[in-house]
C-alpha cells in the first residue's frame, strides 16, 4: 500500500515537471533526443525504454528529464506525458485526413504547404502561421483564410478542429513533401507477375479487385515520391513500388518484393451494340458489330486521312489506292462463306472475318493496292509500314502477332485510329489487341 502511494506521488511530481518543459527547452538542451537523430519523437521513447531495460545505448544524460541524476521509469512517464499532452509544435511533413472533406493530403514545411484533394487531384498552396496550437492559413492566390486548432494525440496523429466546421483526424505519412505528378485517373487492367487485377483510379485515390480472388480487393490512396509510388490502404499501411511511365495508356510497377505488374488503361463503353475501348471502335474475333451497322463507305475522316497519305506517297513516286474499303455485313457473309466452301472453316478464319467481325464493316479500314502476299515485295508496302502512322493509320495485323490479332500478317490492311492513337500504337511496337490488353477469339 505504501509503495503504491509512493509511485503515485512521484508520478504527480513528474507531471508537474513535464508541463514545465517546453519544446524550446527540449531543443535547447537536446534533452529528449535519445537516439541522437536531431528529432524529438516517439522513436526516442523506444530508445529510452530499451536503455532502461539494459538493451541499448543512449547519450549520457539525455534521458534524465526530471533532472534527478538517474535515468529510470519516471523519465519514461514524463516523456509519455510530454508526447501526449504538452507537445506544442508545428506539424511538418505530409499528413493524411480522410473524414472531413473526403481524402486529402497536407504537406507542411516552414510556414508553407499545400493540400491535395486526393479524389479530384486538385491542390492548393497555403501559407500558415502557428500560435498556441492554432494554425492560421492563407490559401492560394485568392488569399482566403482559414483557421484550425491543432490537438496532438502523439507525434503521429493530430486533430484539426476547423473553426465552426468540424474535426479532421490527421495521420502522419512521411517526412517529405509529396510530389504531384499527373494523377493516374482511369480504369486499368494488369498483367505480369500477379494474376489479372482491375484498378479504378480517381485522382490520387482508387480501388482494386483481383479477377479470381473475391477477398483480394481494397481501397487506397497514393502519392508519388521520387521514382516511386506509395499506396496507402484503409489502415494507413503503406506499400511502395517503383513506377515507370511507358506511354499515355501504360505504366509498370515493380513492387518491393521484386514482382512486376504491367498496367494498361482499358475503358470499355458499349453504345448501340458497338464496343469502344479508350474511345477506339473495336472489331475483332471477340468484338462484333451489329448486322445493320454500316457507314456505306470509308468514313469522311478516314477518306481524308487516306487522301493525305496518298498524296505524300505520290510525292515520293509511289502509288497507293484502296482496293477494298467498306464492306457491308451481307457482303462479308458472302465473302466468308465462299472462303469456307473453298478452304474449310479453320483455314478461312485465319484470313477472313466472320460477318459482323470484319473491320471493313466499320468504314475505318482499307486494303491497299492488293490483298495478297505479293504486296509485301513492293516499295509501297515498305513505305506504308514505315509511314502510315503519320496519317493516323496502323498496320492492323502485323507480323509475329498472329496469336494476338487472330489473323495472319496482312501488310496491306490499314486501320484508321487518328494521328494521336496511331502514333502511340506505332511507337509501342504492340498490335492493337496488346496495346489495349484485349483478346481476339471467337467464343
Ligand atoms: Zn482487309
Amino acid at each position: 500500500m505504501k509503495l503504491i502511494y509512493r509511485i503515485l506521488s512521484v508520478t504527480a511530481a513528474a507531471v508537474t515537471a513535464a508541463v514545465m518543459i517546453t519544446s524550446n527547452a527540449f531543443a535547447a538542451e537536446h534533452r529528449g533526443d535519445c537516439n541522437n537523430d536531431k528529432a524529438v519523437n516517439s522513436k526516442d521513447l523506444l530508445t529510452l525504454s530499451s536503455f532502461i531495460l539494459n538493451e541499448g545505448d543512449m547519450c549520457e544524460g539525455c534521458g534524465d528529464f526530471n533532472g534527478d541524476g538517474v535515468v529510470n521509469v519516471y523519465d519514461v512517464v514524463i516523456y509519455r506525458r510530454y508526447l501526449a499532452h504538452t507537445l506544442s509544435i508545428v506539424p511538418s511533413g505530409t499528413w493524411i485526413g480522410r473524414d472531413f472533406d473526403g481524402t486529402r493530403f497536407f504537406s507542411f514545411k516552414d510556414g508553407y504547404g499545400h493540400y491535395v484533394n486526393a479524389e479530384t487531384g486538385d491542390s492548393m498552396g497555403f501559407d500558415f502561421t502557428a500560435e498556441d496550437n492554432e494554425l492560421e492559413f492563407t490559401l492560394g492566390t485568392a488569399g482566403t483564410t482559414a483557421a484550425a486548432d491543432i490537438i496532438w494525440k502523439n507525434d503521429l496523429f493530430f486533430d484539426f478542429e476547423w473553426r465552426d466546421t468540424g474535426c479532421e483526424h490527421l495521420t502522419f505519412l512521411c517526412e517529405d513533401d509529396i510530389e504531384l505528378n499527373e494523377p493516374l485517373t482511369g480504369f486499368y487492367v494488369t498483367g505480369g507477375d500477379y494474376s489479372v487485377r482491375y484498378f479504378d483510379i480517381k485522382g490520387y485515390t482508387g480501388s482494386y479487385r483481383a479477377r479470381f480472388d473475391e477477398n483480394d480487393k481494397g481501397n487506397y490512396c497514393y502519392y508519388f515520391r521520387g521514382n516511386n509510388i506509395v499506396f496507402i490502404d484503409e489502415k494507413n499501411y503503406a506499400k511502395k513500388a517503383a513506377f515507370t511511365r511507358i506511354d499515355r495508356d501504360h505504366f509498370d510497377l515493380v513492387w518491393e518484393n521484386g514482382k512486376t505488374e504491367h498496367f494498361t488503361r482499358r475503358e470499355v463503353t458499349v453504345k448501340d451494340g458497338i464496343t469502344y475501348i479508350n474511345g477506339i471502335l473495336i472489331v475483332n474475333k471477340t468484338y462484333a458489330l451489329p448486322s445493320n451497322y454500316g457507314p456505306g463507305g470509308l468514313t469522311p475522316e478516314t477518306q481524308a486521312a487516306f487522301n493525305e497519305m496518298q498524296a505524300a506517297a505520290a510525292s515520293e513516286g509511289l502509288s497507293l489506292k484502296v482496293c477494298s474499303g467498306f464492306r457491308s455485313y451481307d457482303y462479308q457473309a458472302t465473302l466468308y462463306n465462299s472462303y469456307v466452301a473453298r478452304d474449310g472453316k479453320a483455314k478461312a478464319d485465319t484470313f477472313s472475318a466472320r460477318p459482323g467481325h470484319s473491320e471493313h464493316q466499320t468504314g475505318l479500314a482499307a486494303d491497299i493496292n492488293m490483298a495478297s502476299d505479293a504486296f509485301l515485295n513492293t516499295p509501297e508496302a515498305a513505305w506504308l509500314a514505315e509511314n502510315c502512322w503519320k496519317y493516323g493509320f496502323i498496320i492492323r495485323y502485323p507480323k509475329g502477332k498472329e496469336d494476338k490479332t487472330g489473323y495472319k500478317y496482312e501488310p496491306w490492311h490499314v486501320r484508321y485510329l487518328g494521328k494521336e492513337n496511331a502514333k502511340l500504337v506505332y511507337e509501342s511496337g504492340l498490335c492493337l489487341e496488346e496495346y489495349l490488353s484485349i483478346a481476339s477469339s471467337y467464343s
